[in-house]
């Protein structure tokens, strides 16, 4: 099974956060593994576990083309020693982009798939024809939630994180959410940075919470103001936000995720949602390869790495 790197809380200094009299760390999953980084490491991990009790040599995945999730799961599929297929949305223009590029490397064969197939990618004809063609596989679904997703990301908090009373996350498909959730104790808050825009992410999470019989001591909620117009939208207060964290802590952020989050949680400390006093707890959920793509795309650079000295 893939083996974490010891993750460390790293406690934020910043005359903002004394002024409003909270204590906040930031629980780095982006140093969790050299390759397979932040919540995906924990959505993987089981899954592949399973494949290999199986006797599966092969996993295949969707994803868009600049996803965390097919950047994870390639580099994943490698360090287990399983072959993967990476069935990516939209046409496969070359040069590939750095995610592409980087799972490709990394072994994974790579097929583009027309928005309409992609849409039926659950159906179970779909599924069929995908077994014809490429031979048995283990299939982990878009974004990688399902049960042992959940399961891996019921163990991100460990007996350290009890002393925070709150817990922010940021939120794609819910399923890291979902385990955070699991996990909670009485005494513990989970609020979910959603970075899509809508509200369907409320019943989206209670669905997963019904489905896979969650019971939690904790309790949470979603937030769905700090989404910057969408999934992979973002606003140049965003960008500015990501290099005055990075300028303030070391800490690198992405704009698809950890960024909006960090973000969002900055203006609930701002109009004092905690309570002065609290201890808050933000978990890094990784993902910084998108930021190379992000430039690529869109010409904005962003930071990459820690700087000396910090
Ligand atoms: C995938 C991803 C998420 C969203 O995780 P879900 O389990 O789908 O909600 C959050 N942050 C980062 C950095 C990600 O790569």
């Amino acid at each position: 099974m893939l083996r974490p790197n010891p993750v460390p809380n790293q406690f934020l200094t910043h005359s903002f956060l004394e002024e409003k009299g909270i204590e906040l760390a930031v629980k780095r999953l982006d140093l969790v593994h050299p390759e397979v980084s932040g919540n995906k490491f924990f959505k993987l991990r089981h899954n592949l576990d399973q494949a290999k009790k199986e006797g599966k040599n092969k996993v295949l995945t969707f994803g868009g083309a600049y996803s965390n999730h097919i950047y994870a799961t390639s580099q994943a599929a490698k360090a287990e020693g399983l072959e993967c297929i990476g069935l990516i949305r939209g046409e496969g223009v070359k040069p590939f982009n750095h995610t592409l590029s980087s799972a490709e490397k990394a072994g994974m064969e790579l097929h583009f798939i027309d928005r309409t197939a992609y849409r039926n990618k659950a159906e179970s004809e779909f599924l069929v024809e995908l077994k014809e063609r490429f031979g048995d596989f283990y299939l982990i679904p878009e974004g990688g939630t399902n049960g042992l997703a959940i399961q891996g990301t019921s163990e991100i908090l460990g007996p350290e994180d009890q002393q925070f009373s709150f817990i922010c996350s940021s939120i794609g498909t819910g399923g890291t959410f979902a385990g955070l959730y699991a996990s909670l104790s009485s005494t513990q808050y989970l609020t979910g940075f959603s970075s899509l825009k809508g509200n369907f992410i409320n019943k989206e999470v209670s669905e997963l919470i019904r489905i896979h019989r969650i019971y939690s001591e904790g309790q949470y909620s979603i937030l769905t103001q700090f989404h910057f117009g969408g999934y992979a939208k973002y606003h140049e207060k965003l960008i500015e936000f990501i290099w005055w964290f990075y300028e303030n802590f070391g800490i690198v952020l992405d704009p698809i995720y950890t960024g909006k989050m960090a973000f969002g949680l900055w203006e609930l400390i701002r109009v004092r949602y905690y309570p002065r006093g609290s201890k808050v707890l933000m978990i890094h959920t990784g993902g910084l390869q998108g930021n190379i793509g992000f430039t690529e795309r869109t010409g904005i650079k962003l930071p990459m790495d820690a700087p000396q000295g910090l």
